[in-house]
Protein backbone atom coordinates (compact mmCIF):
# COMPACT_ATOMS: atom_id res chain seq x y z
CA UNK A 1 0.00 0.00 0.00
CA UNK A 2 1.11 3.44 -0.77
CA UNK A 3 2.00 6.06 1.86
CA UNK A 4 1.00 9.61 2.04
CA UNK A 5 2.55 12.71 3.91
CA UNK A 6 0.51 15.60 4.95
CA UNK A 7 0.45 18.40 7.12
CA UNK A 8 -2.17 17.66 9.34
CA UNK A 9 -3.72 13.99 9.58
CA UNK A 10 -7.29 14.43 11.88
CA UNK A 11 -9.20 11.66 12.81
CA UNK A 12 -12.74 11.33 13.05
CA UNK A 13 -14.86 13.31 10.50
CA UNK A 14 -17.60 14.50 12.99
CA UNK A 15 -19.34 18.29 13.53
CA UNK A 16 -15.71 19.19 15.09
CA UNK A 17 -13.40 16.99 13.34
CA UNK A 18 -14.70 18.27 9.89
CA UNK A 19 -14.75 22.00 11.00
CA UNK A 20 -10.95 21.09 12.40
CA UNK A 21 -9.77 19.83 8.98
CA UNK A 22 -11.42 22.74 6.98
CA UNK A 23 -10.34 25.28 9.30
CA UNK A 24 -6.73 24.00 8.85
CA UNK A 25 -6.61 23.46 5.23
CA UNK A 26 -8.25 27.60 5.07
CA UNK A 27 -4.77 27.95 7.43
CA UNK A 28 -3.13 26.46 4.26
CA UNK A 29 -2.43 23.67 5.77
CA UNK A 30 -2.51 19.76 3.65
CA UNK A 31 -5.17 17.87 5.32
CA UNK A 32 -5.81 14.06 5.46
CA UNK A 33 -9.55 13.26 7.15
CA UNK A 34 -9.84 10.36 8.39
CA UNK A 35 -13.55 8.79 8.77
CA UNK A 36 -14.88 5.35 9.83
CA UNK A 37 -18.53 6.20 9.09
CA UNK A 38 -19.66 7.67 5.49
CA UNK A 39 -22.15 9.79 6.18
CA UNK A 40 -25.90 8.90 4.77
CA UNK A 41 -26.21 9.63 1.29
CA UNK A 42 -28.58 12.38 0.43
CA UNK A 43 -30.81 9.72 -0.77
CA UNK A 44 -31.75 8.24 2.05
CA UNK A 45 -32.90 11.75 3.97
CA UNK A 46 -36.62 11.06 3.53
CA UNK A 47 -37.16 14.35 4.39
CA UNK A 48 -37.79 13.56 8.10
CA UNK A 49 -35.74 15.50 10.82
CA UNK A 50 -32.70 14.00 12.17
CA UNK A 51 -33.55 12.90 16.51
CA UNK A 52 -29.76 14.26 17.27
CA UNK A 53 -30.00 18.49 17.21
CA UNK A 54 -27.77 20.79 18.36
CA UNK A 55 -28.19 24.40 19.99
CA UNK A 56 -25.55 26.40 18.18
CA UNK A 57 -24.44 29.40 19.69
CA UNK A 58 -23.63 32.88 17.91
CA UNK A 59 -19.90 32.45 18.66
CA UNK A 60 -20.48 28.90 16.65
CA UNK A 61 -22.34 30.46 14.36
CA UNK A 62 -19.79 33.11 13.95
CA UNK A 63 -17.16 30.40 13.79
CA UNK A 64 -18.89 28.44 10.91
CA UNK A 65 -20.45 31.58 9.20
CA UNK A 66 -16.26 32.34 9.18
CA UNK A 67 -15.73 28.65 7.87
CA UNK A 68 -18.32 29.70 5.12
CA UNK A 69 -20.32 27.36 6.17
CA UNK A 70 -23.45 28.17 7.89
CA UNK A 71 -24.40 29.83 4.45
CA UNK A 72 -24.55 26.60 2.73
CA UNK A 73 -27.01 25.16 5.22
CA UNK A 74 -30.59 24.42 4.47
CA UNK A 75 -32.13 28.19 5.31
CA UNK A 76 -35.79 26.15 6.49
CA UNK A 77 -33.84 23.64 8.36
CA UNK A 78 -32.73 26.26 10.70
CA UNK A 79 -34.85 27.11 13.65
CA UNK A 80 -33.49 30.69 15.43
CA UNK A 81 -34.81 30.70 19.33
CA UNK A 82 -35.41 34.20 21.01
CA UNK A 83 -36.36 33.36 24.79
CA UNK A 84 -35.68 30.33 27.09
CA UNK A 85 -37.46 29.48 30.02
CA UNK A 86 -36.34 27.25 33.05
CA UNK A 87 -38.49 26.42 35.56
CA UNK A 88 -38.31 23.43 38.68
CA UNK A 89 -40.60 20.73 39.13
CA UNK A 90 -40.84 21.69 43.00
CA UNK A 91 -41.02 25.31 43.86
CA UNK A 92 -42.28 28.37 42.13
CA UNK A 93 -39.42 30.83 40.70
CA UNK A 94 -38.67 30.60 37.22
CA UNK A 95 -36.20 32.20 34.94
CA UNK A 96 -37.09 33.79 31.19
CA UNK A 97 -34.50 34.71 29.05
CA UNK A 98 -34.70 37.20 25.79
CA UNK A 99 -33.01 38.04 23.41
CA UNK A 100 -34.74 41.66 23.48
CA UNK A 101 -32.77 42.25 26.72
CA UNK A 102 -29.71 41.92 24.53
CA UNK A 103 -31.23 43.98 21.70
CA UNK A 104 -30.50 40.59 19.71
CA UNK A 105 -32.82 38.82 17.06
CA UNK A 106 -32.04 35.66 18.80
CA UNK A 107 -30.09 33.92 21.31
CA UNK A 108 -28.83 30.74 19.23
CA UNK A 109 -30.18 28.28 16.55
CA UNK A 110 -31.01 24.65 16.62
CA UNK A 111 -30.15 22.95 14.02
CA UNK A 112 -30.06 19.04 12.91
CA UNK A 113 -26.87 17.48 13.32
CA UNK A 114 -26.74 15.35 9.92
CA UNK A 115 -27.63 18.69 8.77
CA UNK A 116 -25.01 20.79 9.56
CA UNK A 117 -22.46 17.89 9.74
CA UNK A 118 -23.76 17.47 5.88
CA UNK A 119 -22.69 21.44 5.07
CA UNK A 120 -19.59 20.83 7.05
CA UNK A 121 -18.80 17.72 4.64
CA UNK A 122 -19.73 19.63 0.98
CA UNK A 123 -17.01 22.64 2.01
CA UNK A 124 -14.39 19.62 2.84
CA UNK A 125 -14.88 18.28 -0.10
CA UNK A 126 -14.68 21.30 -2.42
CA UNK A 127 -11.34 21.95 -0.51
CA UNK A 128 -8.25 20.68 -2.72
CA UNK A 129 -5.87 20.81 0.47
CA UNK A 130 -8.24 17.92 1.88
CA UNK A 131 -8.11 14.66 1.22
CA UNK A 132 -10.73 11.84 2.51
CA UNK A 133 -9.47 8.58 3.85
CA UNK A 134 -13.41 6.90 4.40
CA UNK A 135 -14.88 4.36 5.35
CA UNK A 136 -10.98 3.87 6.95
CA UNK A 137 -9.82 4.04 10.47
CA UNK A 138 -6.20 5.05 12.37
CA UNK A 139 -5.28 1.16 13.64
CA UNK A 140 -1.62 2.16 14.43
CA UNK A 141 0.52 4.76 16.10
CA UNK A 142 3.92 3.81 14.79
CA UNK A 143 5.79 6.54 15.83
CA UNK A 144 5.10 9.73 17.80
CA UNK A 145 8.09 12.19 17.64
CA UNK A 146 8.92 15.85 18.51
CA UNK A 147 8.06 16.62 15.28
CA UNK A 148 6.09 13.88 13.22
CA UNK A 149 3.63 11.32 13.49
CA UNK A 150 3.47 8.11 11.52
CA UNK A 151 0.23 6.03 11.42
CA UNK A 152 -1.10 3.39 9.87
CA UNK A 153 -5.36 3.09 8.82
CA UNK A 154 -7.02 0.10 8.67
CA UNK A 155 -6.90 -0.16 4.65
CA UNK A 156 -3.31 -0.91 5.17
CA UNK A 157 -2.07 2.79 4.10
CA UNK A 158 0.42 4.49 5.88
CA UNK A 159 0.20 8.25 6.45
CA UNK A 160 3.23 10.15 7.62
CA UNK A 161 2.05 14.42 9.53
CA UNK A 162 3.19 16.79 11.44
CA UNK A 163 0.57 16.71 13.71
CA UNK A 164 -2.29 13.88 14.32
CA UNK A 165 -5.86 15.20 15.57
CA UNK A 166 -8.16 12.98 17.69
CA UNK A 167 -11.37 14.16 16.77
CA UNK A 168 -13.19 10.71 17.33
CA UNK A 169 -15.62 11.66 19.72
CA UNK A 170 -15.94 10.25 23.32
CA UNK A 171 -14.55 6.82 23.23
CA UNK A 172 -11.79 8.02 20.78
CA UNK A 173 -9.66 5.17 20.03
CA UNK A 174 -7.15 7.54 18.94
CA UNK A 175 -6.61 9.21 22.07
CA UNK A 176 -6.01 5.30 23.57
CA UNK A 177 -3.11 4.89 20.74
CA UNK A 178 -1.80 7.71 21.53
CA UNK A 179 -1.17 6.84 25.15
CA UNK A 180 -3.49 9.78 26.63
CA UNK A 181 -5.32 8.97 29.51
CA UNK A 182 -8.69 9.79 30.80
CA UNK A 183 -11.24 9.53 34.20
CA UNK A 184 -14.79 8.71 33.07
CA UNK A 185 -17.92 8.14 35.08
CA UNK A 186 -21.76 7.90 34.23
CA UNK A 187 -24.68 10.02 35.48
CA UNK A 188 -26.85 6.94 35.65
CA UNK A 189 -28.47 8.69 33.78
CA UNK A 190 -29.95 7.83 29.75
CA UNK A 191 -30.70 11.03 27.31
CA UNK A 192 -34.16 10.56 25.68
CA UNK A 193 -34.63 12.09 22.10
CA UNK A 194 -37.37 12.35 19.62
CA UNK A 195 -38.93 14.83 17.99
CA UNK A 196 -42.85 15.80 18.91
CA UNK A 197 -45.62 17.76 17.88
CA UNK A 198 -47.40 19.28 20.36
CA UNK A 199 -50.83 21.15 20.53
CA UNK A 200 -49.87 24.40 21.57
CA UNK A 201 -46.87 26.23 18.52
CA UNK A 202 -43.44 26.61 20.53
CA UNK A 203 -43.29 30.35 20.36
CA UNK A 204 -39.54 29.79 19.34
CA UNK A 205 -38.66 29.44 22.82
CA UNK A 206 -36.23 26.85 24.33
CA UNK A 207 -37.97 25.16 27.35
CA UNK A 208 -36.13 23.29 29.75
CA UNK A 209 -37.73 21.77 33.00
CA UNK A 210 -35.76 20.62 35.85
CA UNK A 211 -36.97 17.67 37.25
CA UNK A 212 -35.39 15.76 40.15
CA UNK A 213 -34.50 12.86 38.21
CA UNK A 214 -33.00 14.99 35.52
CA UNK A 215 -33.34 18.40 32.73
CA UNK A 216 -36.56 17.77 30.06
CA UNK A 217 -36.01 20.25 27.16
CA UNK A 218 -37.59 21.20 24.40
CA UNK A 219 -36.30 22.51 21.23
CA UNK A 220 -37.95 24.51 18.63
CA UNK A 221 -37.73 23.38 15.17
CA UNK A 222 -38.67 25.40 11.34
CA UNK A 223 -41.03 22.50 11.22
CA UNK A 224 -43.03 23.54 13.94
CA UNK A 225 -41.99 20.33 16.02
CA UNK A 226 -39.85 20.54 19.35
CA UNK A 227 -36.83 18.22 19.85
CA UNK A 228 -36.78 17.03 23.23
CA UNK A 229 -33.98 15.48 24.98
CA UNK A 230 -35.00 13.70 28.59
CA UNK A 231 -32.32 13.08 31.12
CA UNK A 232 -33.60 10.72 33.49
CA UNK A 233 -32.49 8.21 35.29
CA UNK A 234 -31.70 4.74 34.07
CA UNK A 235 -34.46 2.23 35.10
CA UNK A 236 -37.17 4.72 34.35
CA UNK A 237 -35.41 5.77 30.71
CA UNK A 238 -35.39 1.61 30.04
CA UNK A 239 -39.52 1.71 30.92
CA UNK A 240 -40.42 4.80 28.81
CA UNK A 241 -38.29 3.56 26.08
CA UNK A 242 -40.53 0.20 26.08
CA UNK A 243 -44.10 2.00 26.58
CA UNK A 244 -46.11 2.51 23.27
CA UNK A 245 -46.58 6.05 21.38
CA UNK A 246 -50.09 7.24 23.33
CA UNK A 247 -48.23 6.21 27.09
CA UNK A 248 -45.09 8.11 26.19
CA UNK A 249 -46.64 11.23 25.11
CA UNK A 250 -48.79 11.15 28.12
CA UNK A 251 -46.01 10.70 30.29
CA UNK A 252 -43.86 13.51 28.64
CA UNK A 253 -46.96 16.06 28.28
CA UNK A 254 -46.89 15.31 32.54
CA UNK A 255 -43.70 15.84 32.84
CA UNK A 256 -43.41 18.64 30.58
CA UNK A 257 -46.56 20.32 32.52
CA UNK A 258 -48.27 20.47 29.49
CA UNK A 259 -46.38 23.99 28.88
CA UNK A 260 -47.20 22.96 25.15
CA UNK A 261 -50.53 21.36 26.07
CA UNK A 262 -51.08 17.48 24.91
CA UNK A 263 -48.17 16.01 23.08
CA UNK A 264 -50.03 15.14 19.53
CA UNK A 265 -47.64 13.29 18.04
CA UNK A 266 -44.12 11.72 18.36
CA UNK A 267 -41.41 10.15 15.81
CA UNK A 268 -39.37 7.40 16.73
CA UNK A 269 -37.27 7.99 19.76
CA UNK A 270 -33.56 7.09 20.33
CA UNK A 271 -31.52 7.21 23.69
CA UNK A 272 -28.45 8.07 24.95
CA UNK A 273 -26.16 7.06 27.79
CA UNK A 274 -25.02 9.88 29.83
CA UNK A 275 -21.20 10.53 31.25
CA UNK A 276 -18.54 12.66 31.53
CA UNK A 277 -14.85 12.02 30.68
CA UNK A 278 -11.76 14.45 31.90
CA UNK A 279 -8.14 13.50 29.97
CA UNK A 280 -5.11 13.84 32.38
CA UNK A 281 -2.95 15.91 29.05
CA UNK A 282 -4.60 17.58 25.72
CA UNK A 283 -1.51 16.46 24.37
CA UNK A 284 1.18 14.37 23.56
CA UNK A 285 4.11 14.91 21.26
CA UNK A 286 2.48 15.64 18.24
CA UNK A 287 -1.10 14.06 19.17
CA UNK A 288 -3.65 16.61 20.10
CA UNK A 289 -7.52 15.91 21.39
CA UNK A 290 -10.59 18.15 20.31
CA UNK A 291 -14.13 18.29 20.51
CA UNK A 292 -15.39 15.40 22.40
CA UNK A 293 -12.73 13.37 22.78
CA UNK A 294 -10.72 15.68 24.57
CA UNK A 295 -14.02 16.72 27.20
CA UNK A 296 -17.68 16.06 27.50
CA UNK A 297 -21.11 18.11 29.41
CA UNK A 298 -23.86 17.03 30.35
CA UNK A 299 -26.46 17.83 27.61
CA UNK A 300 -28.62 20.16 30.00
CA UNK A 301 -25.71 22.34 29.13
CA UNK A 302 -26.30 22.31 25.30
CA UNK A 303 -22.62 23.07 24.90
CA UNK A 304 -20.72 20.06 23.58
CA UNK A 305 -20.48 20.93 19.94
CA UNK A 306 -20.06 24.54 20.49
CA UNK A 307 -17.10 24.01 23.09
CA UNK A 308 -15.84 21.62 20.21
CA UNK A 309 -16.33 24.27 17.70
CA UNK A 310 -14.50 26.57 19.92
CA UNK A 311 -11.74 24.22 20.19
CA UNK A 312 -11.36 24.53 16.75
CA UNK A 313 -11.43 28.33 16.51
CA UNK A 314 -8.47 28.59 19.37
CA UNK A 315 -6.34 25.90 17.96
CA UNK A 316 -6.76 27.47 14.39
CA UNK A 317 -5.34 31.02 15.86
CA UNK A 318 -2.35 29.09 17.64
CA UNK A 319 -1.56 26.36 14.85
CA UNK A 320 0.59 28.70 12.35
CA UNK A 321 -0.21 29.06 8.71
CA UNK A 322 0.25 26.55 5.90
CA UNK A 323 4.24 27.59 5.82
CA UNK A 324 5.06 26.08 9.20
CA UNK A 325 3.22 24.23 11.90
CA UNK A 326 3.79 25.71 15.20
CA UNK A 327 5.84 23.68 17.69
CA UNK A 328 5.55 22.27 21.01
CA UNK A 329 4.86 25.70 22.69
CA UNK A 330 2.21 26.89 21.32
CA UNK A 331 -0.29 23.20 21.03
CA UNK A 332 0.60 23.92 25.03
CA UNK A 333 -0.87 26.81 25.26
CA UNK A 334 -3.91 25.41 23.59
CA UNK A 335 -4.03 22.39 25.97
CA UNK A 336 -3.65 25.16 28.98
CA UNK A 337 -6.34 27.37 27.39
CA UNK A 338 -8.92 25.27 26.45
CA UNK A 339 -8.69 22.41 28.85
CA UNK A 340 -9.36 25.41 31.66
CA UNK A 341 -11.83 26.95 29.89
CA UNK A 342 -13.68 23.23 29.24
CA UNK A 343 -13.15 22.30 33.12
CA UNK A 344 -15.27 25.43 34.04
CA UNK A 345 -17.61 24.30 31.93
CA UNK A 346 -17.92 20.77 33.27
CA UNK A 347 -17.79 21.34 36.37
CA UNK A 348 -20.26 23.57 36.49
CA UNK A 349 -23.07 21.77 34.41
CA UNK A 350 -22.24 18.95 36.82
CA UNK A 351 -22.45 21.09 39.90
CA UNK A 352 -25.60 22.46 38.18
CA UNK A 353 -27.26 19.18 37.61
CA UNK A 354 -26.51 18.15 41.31
CA UNK A 355 -28.55 21.27 42.77
CA UNK A 356 -31.71 20.90 40.42
CA UNK A 357 -31.67 17.64 41.80
CA UNK A 358 -31.86 18.12 45.20
CA UNK A 359 -35.04 17.51 46.84
CA UNK A 360 -34.56 18.75 50.48
CA UNK A 361 -36.85 21.85 51.97
CA UNK A 362 -34.58 24.47 52.66
CA UNK A 363 -32.24 23.92 49.75
CA UNK A 364 -35.50 24.03 47.41
CA UNK A 365 -35.75 27.37 49.07
CA UNK A 366 -32.46 28.30 48.28
CA UNK A 367 -32.84 27.44 44.55
CA UNK A 368 -35.63 29.21 44.07
CA UNK A 369 -34.40 32.28 45.59
CA UNK A 370 -31.35 32.10 43.05
CA UNK A 371 -33.60 31.17 40.25
CA UNK A 372 -35.98 34.51 41.63
CA UNK A 373 -32.38 36.64 42.00
CA UNK A 374 -31.46 35.87 38.31
CA UNK A 375 -34.99 36.57 37.11
CA UNK A 376 -35.39 40.16 38.53
CA UNK A 377 -31.58 41.40 38.46
CA UNK A 378 -31.04 42.48 34.54
CA UNK A 379 -27.46 42.88 34.80
CA UNK A 380 -26.90 39.24 36.03
CA UNK A 381 -29.36 37.45 33.63
CA UNK A 382 -27.52 39.59 31.12
CA UNK A 383 -24.33 38.09 31.88
CA UNK A 384 -25.34 34.90 31.90
CA UNK A 385 -26.99 34.98 28.35
CA UNK A 386 -23.29 36.67 27.46
CA UNK A 387 -21.66 33.77 28.69
CA UNK A 388 -24.26 31.15 27.12
CA UNK A 389 -23.81 32.95 23.90
CA UNK A 390 -19.76 33.07 23.83
CA UNK A 391 -19.68 28.97 24.49
CA UNK A 392 -19.23 30.15 28.14
CA UNK A 393 -15.31 32.15 27.94
C1 LIG B 1 -28.79 13.93 23.74
C2 LIG B 1 -27.70 14.91 23.42
C3 LIG B 1 -28.00 16.22 23.12
C4 LIG B 1 -26.99 17.14 22.84
N1 LIG B 1 -27.32 18.44 22.55
C5 LIG B 1 -26.34 19.34 22.32
C6 LIG B 1 -26.65 20.72 22.03
O1 LIG B 1 -27.81 21.13 22.00
N2 LIG B 1 -25.62 21.59 21.81
C7 LIG B 1 -24.32 21.19 21.86
O2 LIG B 1 -23.41 22.03 21.69
N3 LIG B 1 -23.99 19.89 22.10
C8 LIG B 1 -24.96 18.97 22.33
N4 LIG B 1 -24.64 17.67 22.58
C9 LIG B 1 -23.22 17.24 22.51
C10 LIG B 1 -22.78 17.07 21.06
O3 LIG B 1 -23.64 16.21 20.36
C11 LIG B 1 -21.35 16.52 21.02
O4 LIG B 1 -20.54 17.32 21.85
C12 LIG B 1 -20.80 16.55 19.58
O5 LIG B 1 -21.54 15.72 18.73
C13 LIG B 1 -19.33 16.11 19.57
O6 LIG B 1 -18.84 16.19 18.26
P1 LIG B 1 -17.45 15.52 17.87
O7 LIG B 1 -17.28 15.80 16.42
O8 LIG B 1 -16.39 15.95 18.83
O9 LIG B 1 -17.63 13.97 18.15
P2 LIG B 1 -18.65 12.86 17.45
O10 LIG B 1 -19.88 13.56 17.05
O11 LIG B 1 -18.71 11.78 18.41
O12 LIG B 1 -17.84 12.48 16.13
C14 LIG B 1 -16.77 11.58 16.16
C15 LIG B 1 -16.57 11.03 14.74
O13 LIG B 1 -15.40 10.20 14.74
C16 LIG B 1 -15.69 9.01 14.01
N5 LIG B 1 -14.78 7.98 14.51
C17 LIG B 1 -14.90 7.21 15.63
N6 LIG B 1 -13.82 6.42 15.76
C18 LIG B 1 -13.01 6.70 14.72
C19 LIG B 1 -11.73 6.22 14.31
N7 LIG B 1 -11.07 5.29 15.00
N8 LIG B 1 -11.17 6.75 13.20
C20 LIG B 1 -11.81 7.69 12.48
N9 LIG B 1 -13.04 8.18 12.82
C21 LIG B 1 -13.61 7.69 13.92
C22 LIG B 1 -17.18 8.76 14.27
O14 LIG B 1 -17.73 7.94 13.25
C23 LIG B 1 -17.73 10.18 14.25
O15 LIG B 1 -18.08 10.60 12.95
C24 LIG B 1 -25.63 16.73 22.86
C25 LIG B 1 -25.32 15.41 23.17
C26 LIG B 1 -26.33 14.49 23.45
C27 LIG B 1 -25.98 13.07 23.80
Amino acid sequence: MSSGSFDIAVAGAGMVGAGAALALARNGFRVALIETVPPAADADDDGAYDLRVSAISPRSRAILEGLGVWQLLERERVCYYEQMYIWHQHGHASVAFDAVDLARDNLGAIVENRVLQRSIHNACERDPKIEWFMPDRVVELLENGAQEVELRLGGGRCLRAGLLIAADGRNSPTRDLARIASQAGRYRQTAIVANVDTELPHRHTAWQRFLNTGPLAFLPLANGQSSIVWSCDDDFAERILAAGDDEFCAALGEAFEFKLGKITGCSARASFPLGWHRCERWVNNRVLLIGDAAHSVHPLAGQGVNLGFSDVEVLASLIGDGSQLSGQKQLRRYERQRNSETWVATTSFSGLKWIYGLEQIPLTAIRDLGMRIVDETPWVKRAMMQKAMQNLT
